[in-house]
């Protein structure tokens, strides 16, 4: 049932994207960020829970700075295997765009309990609106928290990072931490180029 919604949407077809399978992993707990060049620019921020990946798009980005409140709207869950999609979704499709992988790993609840009593923690969270994790990832470390927002629309959450060894209290921009030669990067500089081109035939 669980995603029934995210099979709706897609067309496997034509996507390249992975047919929803409820299936999770084995050991750890894991989480990924993707980067997703749609018709805007945005970041998908995934938890596994459940055997899917609980779901976020979040407009500017994850931030390692605490006073960063970074506006996460809930969208349908994704399947497990989507953790490892990176690619372009075709014209005419739901999310069409690229996709690429900006952050990934394991995470568990703040206690770092052993998984059961973890996933138990973790959906108590979700469910509460005050969602609380810690992520091991390369970019993304530490405690973060996922805060539904009261009285705005039912999807909206803001995600945050607490106070730890790995904030930062410098301006952080998740764009800064891209492969310059990552495909979005190259789509964006081969875009600016067109966009320059246009103006001067004007
Ligand atoms: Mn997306």
């Amino acid at each position: 049932m669980a995603l029934t919604l995210y099979n709706k949407k897609r067309n496997f077809k034509e996507t390249s994207e992975p047919a929803g399978k409820v299936k999770g992993s084995e050991s750890e707990l894991i989480f990924v960020v993707q980067r997703h060049k749609a018709s805007r620019l945005h970041y998908d921020f995934r938890l596994e829970l459940d055997g899917v990946l609980k779901s976020w798009a979040v407009p500017k980005g994850p931030s390692m700075n605490p006073k960063d409140k970074r506006l996460a709207m809930m969208v349908e869950d994704h399947p497990y295997d989507y953790k490892d999609f990176a690619g372009t979704i075709p014209e005419g499709n739901y999310g069409a765009g690229i996709v690429e992988i900006w952050d990934s790993g394991t995470y568990a609840d703040l206690a770092n309990s052993p998984r059961e009593i973890a996933e138990k923690n973790l959906r108590a969270g979700l469910k509460s609106g005050d969602f609380k994790f810690q992520l091991f990832g390369k970019k993304l470390k530490g405690e973060f928290v996922l805060v539904k927002l009261k009285g705005k629309e039912d999807n909206s959450w803001l995600l945050i990072k607490h106070h730890d060894k790995y904030a930062v209290d410098s301006e952080y921009n998740s764009e800064e931490h891209t492969k310059k030669d990552s495909p979005i990067n190259k789509w964006l500089e081969a875009n600016k180029k067109l966009g320059k081109k246009t103006a001067k035939s004007r």
